[in-house]
């Protein structure tokens, strides 16, 4: 069949064969030290990609910043592009309606994953936070298109960009500030297994909540009983669910802010939880050697790892964590144990656990080996797109 050849304005640029093979092996990336020089391209073009024979390997945005130079958006010559976004988009929302259940707070768009590369957004009730992390999404008509796309769609009451400055720096895009986009709404009240969160667009870190975690906190919540430590607990996520079933839920984080919509997040809930402003290496530290116990603890640390450079750090990170925790958990007791982590891998953050469990010569059964909530989409040609670890284990 003749395929329709691509608009002549389109710029082309050539990969390399390690390039090629990436693509051809179902990856959507390409590094720039696998583009030929490509200077004249605008950045965040729409580009077509050729191997050096100069097969058609796909169209992509290309960025003249980062160090993810091609990202590809389609195998084939696109001819309508803002027709291509408004699909992927709609696609987009109809995945999350056959696999999202009770919240109305989830992922909508997670990037690659939805072969949208570059946007973020998600929805708390009848707010959307957007976020923009490339060159070619930035652009106005893009935006344009995205904003009228999920305004068509989802008709929400606004819509909030939470601005990163170091990724539109290493994009080497304008600085922009956060804040609507349209409308004035900028917080809510949201649900997730009929647990009530305050939701600011404007306040917190990623774009409001780990909603990632939605279902291993639902997960986490079937096993709890007793008396339950969340270490890392942010806004309370997994606190609030366990508040259900345990005695008493005690949640610790660093940051003040977060603990004060834990707080409350609580108060929402009528639940009574305490919070403790801490660095959780130094409290899990005091707490074990004052010989405290529980029956349950939750340990989801921020990613170690930012980097491959990071990984043997990471991994001590993680050990020391989990030694503490098994140190003060009761027999048949449940360690809930999370890496955000991509560069570590699961093999090797289970492998630190099993040695934790080894240390304190105690058999741990692994209940759950999870991942991140189905919101947020694992492509298996992208393994970038599977970061989260979740193991729920039990101490016998
Ligand atoms: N469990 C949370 C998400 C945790 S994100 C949820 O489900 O919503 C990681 C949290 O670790 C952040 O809230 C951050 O403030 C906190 N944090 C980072 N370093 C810390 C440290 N050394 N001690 C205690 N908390 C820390």
């Amino acid at each position: 069949m003749a395929r329709p050849t691509p608009a002549p304005e389109i710029p082309a640029i050539i990969v390399s064969r390690r390039g090629a093979q990436r693509l051809r092996d179902g990856h959507v990336w390409v590094y720039r030290s696998d583009v030929m020089p490509a200077d004249s391209v605008p950045p965040g073009s729409l580009v077509v990609v050729t191997d050096e024979r100069g097969k058609l390997l796909g169209t992509a945005f290309y960025s003249s910043a980062s160090q993810i130079a091609i990202r590809l958006l389609s195998r084939q010559p696109i001819t309508d592009l803002e027709g291509l976004i408004r699909t992927r988009i709609q696609e987009a929302i109809a995945y999350r309606e056959r696999v999202v259940r009770d919240t109305d707070a989830y992922r909508i768009i997670f990037s690659e994953a939805d072969f949208l590369p570059g946007l973020i957004v998600d929805r708390y009730n009848d707010l959307l936070s957007l976020q923009v992390l490339t060159q070619a999404m930035d652009s106005e008509s893009i935006r344009s298109v995205i904003l009228s796309e999920l305004n068509n769609s989802l008709k929400p009451a606004a819509i909030i960009e939470r601005v990163d400055p170091k990724i539109r720096e290493l994009e080497q895009l304008p600085p922009r500030s956060s804040g609507a986009l349209q409308g004035d709404k900028t917080s809510t009240i949201f649900s997730m297994n009929g647990v009530k969160f305050h939701f600011d667009a404007l306040e917190g870190q990623k774009t409001g909540a780990f909603l990632d975690q939605r279902e291993n906190y639902a997960a986490a919540a079937q096993y709890a009983h007793g008396e339950a430590l969340d270490v890392f607990c942010y806004q309370g996520g997994f606190a609030l669910h366990l508040a259900e079933r345990c005695s008493t839920v005690t949640g610790v984080d660093s940051s003040r802010p977060a603990l004060e919509v834990a707080d409350q997040n609580a108060g929402l809930n009528g639940r009574e939880i305490e919070w403790i402003e801490a660095n959780a290496f130094d409290l899990l530290r005091d707490y074990s050697e004052a010989g405290k116990q529980y029956n349950v603890i939750i340990l989801d640390p921020p990613a170690f790892a930012k980097s491959k450079k990071n990984v043997d750090t990471a991994l001590r990170g993680y050990k020391e964590l989990n030694l503490r925790a098994l140190k003060m958990l009761r027999p048949g007791g449940i360690l809930v144990s999370c890496s955000c982590s991509y560069h570590v891998s699961q093999a090797d953050f289970l492998a630190v656990i099993a040695e934790a469990g080894q240390d304190v010569h105690r058999n741990l059964r692994l209940l759950e080996l999870r991942t991140q909530a189905k919101d947020h989409p694992i492509l298996l040609n992208v393994p970038e797109t599977a970061y989260l670890k979740c193991a729920i284990l039990l101490l016998s």
